[in-house]
Parts: C-alpha cells; structure tokens; sequence
C-alpha cells in the first residue's frame, strides 16, 4: 500500500471540507433563491430537479447578488461625491499636511511697489505678516533675493523656524502658469517666462512653492477660507483699480489653457464704449471698477458746475480734498438727486456684468471684494432685483448667492498660502 504523506493528507482533507461547503453554500443558496421564488408566486417544478441543479441555480445566484452589491456601493459613491457640490457652507476647516502633521505656509503677494509676506496657520489665520519695497527696477535676482530674505525674516520675528513652513505660495499680477511654477509676464514687474518657484526654492532649499495670479489667488483664498468655504465653484470680483476676477470650478482654479483666463473684467459690455487700460472699448472693468466709478464721479460734478445744479458731492468732495469711490455713494445716502444717477449708471453696469458672470459659471456664490465692496450688504441690496430679473434659469433652478467677500486684502495671501492642496 503506498504510503500518504502528511502533506497530501492535509491538501486531500482541504479539498474535501471545500467541495463539501461549496456545494453545501450553493445548495442551500439555490434551496432559499426556489424558496422565494415560490413564496413570490413562481412555482418552479421542484420534482425534476437534482442536488446539482439546485446547487447551479444557487451558483448564478451567488453571481447576482455580488453584481448587484457592487453596483450598490458604486452608486453610493456617485452619489455622495455628486452631492459635495450642493452642500451648504461650512467653517473652514484645518488644513493638515500630509505628514499628518499641522504645519505653517507662506503667502506672498507680488506687487509693482510692494512685497508682502505672510505666515498663515493651519485654520488660515495670519500669524505675521511683513513687507519690503519690490523695487521692481532692479534685476529678478535682486527682487528674489529679497523675497527669500523677507520669507526668513518674516519667521523669524513670529518665533517660527523655517523648517516649520510646509509650503510658500506666490501671488503675481499679469499670466502665472501654476503647472511648470513660471510667471510668463507680469505688468508692472520684470519677470518674463520666468522661473520664480524655482528661483526661490533654490534660495531657501524648499521644493514645495506655487504661484498663481494674484486674483485667482483671492478667489481661491475665499473659497477655502472666505464668503465661499465649503462651496466646490465659485466666482470672485474685485472692485478696485481695475475689475479683477477669480473663478474655481469644482475645487480648482480655473485659468485656461495657458494660464491667461478668468479676466473677467475685460469683458464687453458696451460695444464701442468707454476705452479700457487693455486696449479694447466697453469693456466691464470701464464701467464697474473704482477707477470708472471716480471719473463718472467728475464727470457728474464738472455736469452740474456747467449748469449751476447743487450736489452735495461737490462738498463732500472739498471735505476729503478729492474725489473718491465713495463719494457718490456717500452723497447718495443724503438723499442727493444727482449722486443718485450716478450710483444708478454705475449700479445697472456691475449688475450686469456680475449677471453675465451667473449665466456663464452658475457659481454657488459670488462674492465681491476690493474697494467698493465696502459700502457692505447695502450695495447688494442696490442691484440684487436687477441681477434676479435678469439672470437665467431663477425660476426653475436654485440662484447664486451674492455676497460681500470676507477676507479683504488678506484673500490672496491666504489663497496664495493655500495653492497646491
Ligand atoms: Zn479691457
């Protein structure tokens, strides 16, 4: 008689609890999918039946029901990545760094005259924020030797140690490619297809650093940290100098495909209308930016001095020794019949090209930022049933919100802190 191994007596025995439970497992599958059948009213002729075809029966079965849990738990999924999108707005999170751990980041905002610097903890909060003349005359390796000494110093007197920052974001004026960390032009700067992440990564031996322009920057800063935390898209205008735009589409900065996009200011809205600084006629920042609205302003005064009209804006005007962004408004207040034209001219423009910016992007919010956004709430509630009447879908689908932005000056030092998560 040949002799078993233990071995093959282990593998036999194995094979065998198998067999038994597999077909015990289908079998008894099979037995209940006939049971229910029966129980639902099919009536399955159970007499000509053997073991084996029960156990087939319970085989298929067997398949169904796995097919059809994981087709469950993959509409679930769709479903719960579908509905971020619609979630209501939240506090801002904390922002932990991969490590686990909870680091600072840098935010620096590029400017023609200035550059600031910023440490930003992990709720968005600025813990210290410095500047230096950019001294924007000078050759890039001097303004970036002083951007690397600013980031040091800047740590330096918060108590923090340089190897506690995780990450430094850039904010430029004018085309940053985020992707190859390059700022291809910037108005008012000497940077040309320049390699600024690069240039200020080999300075402080960091290889986590980012740039993006400067309004794309706050659009992102209010959308993690602002008036559009816990939304995924969202739109930012700021009313200052110019009209600048931000646009986040489903999480990310929307910048097209090389990087020159979301100018939403130089839009038309006025075929042949005022000049704009970018060289075309009508655009929407002639109309709706601080600049417009200070030369409607003067227009509006010299209008009256030619007819001898009274306006109270003549007045507040001498008071603040210059015409302002706020003097119509302040002069409107009053109840002034002609600040009134002013602000309606000015208002029926923003309102409609923030209503153009709804029908394009239907962003969940739409927050205003820059200088004019400091007459607040008031100033929504001047253009909001021009923006109701005239934007599209407001009866059949759910309405951008419009609100004031919430983080100031600070929104594209924080964006910027914040780029790369
Ligand atoms: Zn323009």
């Amino acid at each position: 008689m040949k002799k078993i191994k233990p071995k093959e007596l282990i593998d036999g025995c194995l094979e065998l609890v198998g067999e038994i439970l597999f077909e015990f497992i289908f079998l008894a599958i099979g037995a209940v999918i006939i049971i229910l059948l029966s129980a639902i009213g099919i009536n399955i002729d159970t007499d000509s039946m053997d073991g084996e075809m029960v156990s087939v029966i319970g085989f298929f079965a067997l398949i169904v029901i796995l097919f059809l849990v994981a087709f469950a738990v993959i509409a679930i999924k769709k479903l719960k990545s579908g509905s971020q999108n619609t979630k209501s707005p939240k506090k801002a999170t904390k922002y932990i760094n991969k490590k686990g751990k909870s680091m600072y980041r840098i935010g620096i905002d590029l400017g023609g005259t200035n550059i600031a610097a910023a440490i930003v903890n992990e709720e968005f909060k600025i813990v210290k924020k410095k500047s230096v003349p950019t001294g924007a005359e000078r050759e890039t390796k001097y303004i970036m030797d002083d951007m690397a000494e600013l980031c040091r110093s800047v740590c330096a007197e918060a108590g923090i140690s340089f190897e506690e920052i995780d990450a430094i974001g850039i904010a430029s004026p004018g085309v940053a490619n985020h992707t190859d960390g390059v700022i291809e032009y910037a108005n008012n700067l000497p940077f040309r297809r320049f390699e600024i992440c690069r240039e200020l990564g080999e300075r402080l031996g960091l290889n986590n650093i980012h740039v993006e322009n400067d309004a794309n920057a706050a659009a992102w800063g209010e959308a993690i940290a602002g008036a559009a935390r816990g939304t995924r898209n969202s739109v930012m205008i700021t009313l200052g100098t110019g009209v600048g735009g931000g646009v986040i589409i489903d999480g990310k900065v929307f910048s097209g495909f090389n990087y020159a996009g979301a100018e939403l200011g130089h839009v038309v809205i006025e075929r042949d209308g005022r000049p704009c600084s970018c060289g075309r006629r009508g655009c929407w920042e002639a109309y709706s930016s601080a600049t417009a609205l200070i030369k409607m302003t003067s227009e509006k005064l010299a209008e009256c001095e030619e007819s001898g009209r009274h306006t109270l804006m003549t007045e507040i005007a001498r008071e603040k020794g210059k015409v302002s962004g706020v003097t119509a408004f302040k002069a409107h207040a009053l109840g002034d019949e002609a600040a009134r034209e002013v602000i309606d001219t000015y208002i029926g423009y923003l309102a409609t090209g923030l209503v153009n910016m709804i029908n394009i992007f239907q962003p969940e919010v739409l927050s205003i930022g820059g200088g004019i956004s400091g007459e607040g709430r008031k100033l929504i509630d001047m253009m909001i049933d021009q923006i109701k009447s005239e934007q599209y879908g407001t009866d059949f689908v759910e309405n951008t919100r419009v609100v004031i932005a919430e983080l100031g000056n600070d929104a594209g030092i924080i964006g910027a802190a914040f780029l790369g998560i």
